[in-house]
């Protein structure tokens, strides 16, 4: 196995795998393995408030049930705070980041771009936020299916939290302290996280390391328009035989799938995907997820 490719799948403990989440595990797995890479599973449990107890477990079992068996141990970032302190601190360090007293309230009435406000201020960090100081915005960013994807202006130059007022860190700070902690250099992810990706580039930048490949996968949309998600209760995969779920995705994915698979072992299934693995083929557009096929 080469070590050059490490892909990863970060899911959030805040509730079961559906399909959509699904798409994001195989779309990651197939990536990592058809390079003869590693693959690397990380429970993003930073946000105590927003998890459900047990869904953690339920997850990696749900991995384990559909044949996505991952290289390494599971990192948990419950367990990474010294490292995101340690980080907060070098960025402060390099002057690269600043207190923020500003309220939610103040960044609305102005629009809901943060205007740098606190910038030069100096304000200590009793109840305060932490920004990065956005001195070199990236403007844009090559996604491996998307090719050049442009980030909007405002949204680039504004000064982004990187630990929250309550004292959580940001999703953007862990998430690219972690897969460079784990030597991730493919980020292959849902297209809902398109937009943080400047942002995290920007980080990379920061700590002076190497920013990884990216690739945003369609997302599966419910009947209401909506991505299918936790918060909009879609239904957790099925239990029992994970083959329909995995055809079903590979076909959201537009990869080929053998006519006779209904005869053939999970395991085999996702060797001939691996073997068949085309990013060409996969499709940018979200689309609609009909249940009635896996049932
Ligand atoms: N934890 C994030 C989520 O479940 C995904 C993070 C990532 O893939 O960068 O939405
Ligand atoms: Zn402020």
């Amino acid at each position: 196995m080469s070590a050059s490719c490490i892909g990863r799948f970060a899911p959030s403990p805040s509730g079961e795998l559906h399909f959509g989440s699904l798409i994001a595990a195989l779309g990651s797995y197939l990536e990592a393995r058809a390079q003869q890479g590693q693959w690397r599973v990380r429970i993003e449990d930073i946000d105590p408030p927003r998890e459900v107890a047990g869904a953690a477990r339920r997850i990696l079992a749900q991995l384990e049930q559909h044949g996505l068996t991952w290289d390494g141990e599971v990192l948990w970032q419950s367990t990474r705070h010294e490292a995101y302190r340690e980080a907060l601190a070098w960025l402060s360090e390099q002057q690269r980041s600043y207190y923020c007293t500003c309220t939610r309230s103040r960044i609305q009435q102005i629009g809901g771009i943060y205007d740098g406000h606190c910038r030069n201020l100096h304000a200590g960090p009793e109840n305060a936020a932490l920004r990065l100081r956005s001195d070199h915005p990236v403007s844009e960013f090559q996604d491996k299916l998307r090719g050049t994807i442009k980030v909007d202006a405002a949204l680039a130059q504004e000064d982004f939290i990187i630990h929250r007022r309550d004292g959580l860190f940001a999703y953007n700070l862990a998430v690219v302290v972690d897969d460079h902690f784990q030597g991730v250099t493919e980020v292959v992810r849902g297209a809902d996280l398109i937009d943080p990706t400047a942002r995290q580039i920007a980080l990379y930048q920061a700590f002076g390391w190497p920013v990884p490949d990216y690739l945003h996968l369609p997302l599966a949309m419910g009947a209401d328009g909506q991505k299918l998600s936790k918060q909009n209760h879609a239904a957790p995969l099925p239990s029992g035989d994970a083959r329909p779920a995995i055809v079903q995705a590979l076909h959201f994915l537009r990869q080929p799938v053998s006519e006779g698979w209904q005869d053939l072992p999970l395991s085999e299934i996702l060797q001939q995907a691996i073997a068949r693995w085309q990013v060409t083929a996969l499709p940018a557009e979200n689309a609609l997820y009909s249940n009635a096929e896996t049932q």
